[in-house]
C-alpha cells in the first residue's frame, strides 16, 4: 500500500526529492506526508520516538527525551517556543491521527492535490467537535456519580498478574470491595506482559469492584483499541482510561515494535466520538444492521497527568487538550514533590482546567529508601529529598511510609481543585486499607447506579 502511494510517477518523486532535500537537513524530516511544522513552531513532531502529534508525553525531564538518551524532547521545544511567541492556542489545536498511507509522499503535493489541508490534516479526518446530542448519556458509574456529586473520590490500582491465576486477584478484590469508588486495571504496565486489562476489568466488574479499564496506545492500533473497548463494554466495563504507555525499551520485550498508531489525545477523541455519535474512527456507525440505531456506549473517560514532568505549562495544556478531546476525569502520576504539585495545580487553576475536569492526585505509600531511589529514576517522577531521609531514619519504616503517604493525601486534599486521590501500592497493597481508615477516605454514603453488567 505504501509503495503504491510513494511511486506515483516521475513528477511526484521529483517533488518528493526536492521536499526531502530541503526539509531533511533543517528539520530532520522523515516525510510523513502530512506536515504540521507550521502548527509545531517549526519543530518536526515526528522526531518524537512515540510519534506524538499532541505531545509531550509524561517522561520529558529537564528538556530531555525519556526514550533516547542525550536527545532534546521535541515537545519541550515546541511548547517553549509557543510560550515565547504567544502562540499557545495554535499548539492547543488537536492534531488528528496520521493517515499512514501518506507516509513517504510529498506533503507539498498532497496540499496541492487537496489530499491534506494547509494545516496538514488529511481531508475528512475525525476530530472534535463532534455532533452528538446536546446531552451525552452518562455512564452512571459509582466514580462518575461521586465526582459529579462533589464527593472526594478514591480510586486504587491493580496491576494484573502475569499468570492467569484468579486466586492472586481474589485477595486484592476482597481487600478493596466496597471501600473505594473504582479500581484502575493497568495495561501491560511498564511495558511488561501481564494478563490483559480488559479481561481483569471484566473479572472485577463481575466480582463487585468497579473497574477503570486502561487502554495503552503502545500495543494496539486504532482497530484493536476500538474492538477491545467494545468487548470490555459487553462485560460491564464503563470507566475507561486512555494512556500513551511507557516506551517498550523499559519493559521485558525491549526489542518489540511499538505501535503508537494514535496517541492518548486521539484515543480520547475516538472514545468520545463513539460515545457522542455512535461512530467508529472510520466514520462507520456502531451497529450491525442498517435499520438499527447507532450504538453509543455510555463511557466515563479518564486521562493521565504528569505534574512533575517538563515543561509544566506543556503538561497542563496537554491535559487541557485531553479534556477538549472528551476526557471527564484526570488521574495524576504519583506525587512525591509537594512544591511542584502545588505549582502544577496553580497553573491548572489559572488555565481553567480544574473547572472542566475532576483531578485525582496520585499517591503511593513507600517504605524503603531504595524504592524511593528507584522511583526517582522513573521518567516523569520527582522525589523530594526529605522523604527517603525520613524513611532511613525511622525506627518503623512501615509506620513512617504510612505517615508520609498520609501527609501527601492531606496536602492534596487541601489543594484547591483536587477532587480525589488515586492510591497506587503495587508492592504494598496492604497499605491501602490502612490509609483509607486513617485518612477517613472511601465510599461515602450515597446511592450509586446499579453496577452495569451487560451492554445496554
Ligand atoms: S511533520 Fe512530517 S512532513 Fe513535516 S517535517 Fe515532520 S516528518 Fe516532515
Ligand atoms: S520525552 Fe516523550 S514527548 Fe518528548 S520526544 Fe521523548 S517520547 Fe516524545
Amino acid at each position: 500500500m505504501f509503495k503504491f502511494y510513494r511511486a506515483q510517477g516521475c513528477f511526484s518523486r521529483t517533488i518528493g526529492f526536492l521536499e526531502r532535500s530541503t526539509k531533511q537537513p533543517i528539520f530532520n524530516c522523515s516525510m510523513c506526508g502530512q506536515c504540521i511544522l507550521r502548527t509545531c513552531q517549526l519543530h518536526c513532531p515526528m522526531r518524537c520516538p512515540k510519534s506524538l502529534r499532541n505531545g509531550p508525553c509524561g517522561g520529558s525531564h529537564e528538556g530531555m527525551c525519556e526514550v533516547i538518551p542525550g536527545h532534546r524532547c521535541v515537545w519541550d521545544q515546541i511548547w517553549n517556543a509557543a510560550e515565547r511567541r504567544g502562540q499557545i492556542e495554535r499548539v492547543m489545536k488537536i492534531q488528528p491521527p496520521i493517515d499512514w498511507r501518506l507516509e513517504g509522499t510529498p506533503a507539498w503535493l498532497n496540499v496541492v492535490k487537496g489530499i491534506i489541508t494547509l494545516d496538514g490534516h488529511p481531508k475528512g479526518c475525525w476530530m472534535p467537535p463532534f455532533t452528538g446530542p446536546a446531552t451525552e448519556p452518562r455512564a452512571g458509574t459509582a466514580l462518575e456519580n461521586a465526582l459529579r456529586a462533589g464527593q472526594f473520590a478514591v480510586t486504587a490500582e491493580i496491576v494484573p498478574p502475569r499468570a492467569p491465576d484468579f486466586a492472586s486477584l481474589q485477595k486484592r478484590i476482597t481487600m478493596l470491595r466496597g471501600k473505594i469508588h473504582a479500581v484502575n486495571v493497568t495495561d501491560n504496565a511498564s511495558a511488561s506482559v501481564k494478563m490483559p486489562s480488559w479481561a481483569v476489568s471484566a473479572l472485577l466488574a463481575r466480582n463487585g469492584v468497579e473497574p477503570i479499564f486502561q487502554l495503552a496506545c503502545r500495543d494496539r492500533n486504532r482497530l484493536a483499541l476500538q474492538a477491545d473497548l467494545l468487548g470490555a463494554y459487553a462485560f460491564g466495563v464503563r470507566n475507561v482510561f486512555a494512556v500513551t504507555g511507557d516506551f517498550v525499551t523499559i519493559g521485558d520485550h525491549p526489542g518489540a515494535k511499538p505501535v503508537h498508531d494514535i496517541d492518548a489525545i486521539q484515543l480520547t477523541a475516538m472514545l468520545h466520538r463513539m460515545r457522542a455519535e455512535g461512530k467508529l474512527a472510520s466514520g462507520a456507525d456502531i451497529r450491525d444492521s442498517a435499520k438499527a440505531e447507532p450504538f453509543r456506549p455510555k463511557l466515563f473517560i479518564g486521562c493521565a497527568a504528569h505534574p512533575t514532568a517538563d515543561p509544566i505549562l506543556g503538561q497542563v495544556m496537554r491535559v487541557m487538550k485531553k479534556v477538549r478531546a472528551g476526557a471527564d476525569f484526570v488521574q495524576t502520576q504519583v506525587v512525591f514533590d509537594l512544591k511542584r504539585f502545588a505549582e502544577f495545580m496553580k497553573v491548572a487553576r489559572d488555565h481553567g482546567l480544574t473547572e472542566k475536569a475532576k483531578i485525582l492526585a496520585g499517591v503511593m505509600p513507600v517504605k524503603s529508601a531504595k524504592a524511593y531511589e528507584f522511583l526517582g529514576k522513573v521518567p516523569g517522577i520527582k522525589v523530594a529529598p526529605e522523604f527517603p531521609k525520613r524513611i532511613e531514619a525511622a525506627a518503623s519504616k512501615d509506620e513512617e511510609g504510612i505517615a508520609i503517604a498520609r501527609e501527601i493525601i492531606e496536602f492534596c486534599r487541601a489543594t484547591p481543585g483536587v477532587a480525589g486521590v488515586h492510591l497506587m501500592a503495587p508492592h504494598w497493597e496492604a497499605a491501602i486499607p490502612v490509609l483509607l481508615e486513617r485518612c477517613k477516605l472511601g465510599v461515602q454514603p450515597f446511592t450509586p447506579s446499579p453496577q452495569p453488567v451487560a451492554a445496554a
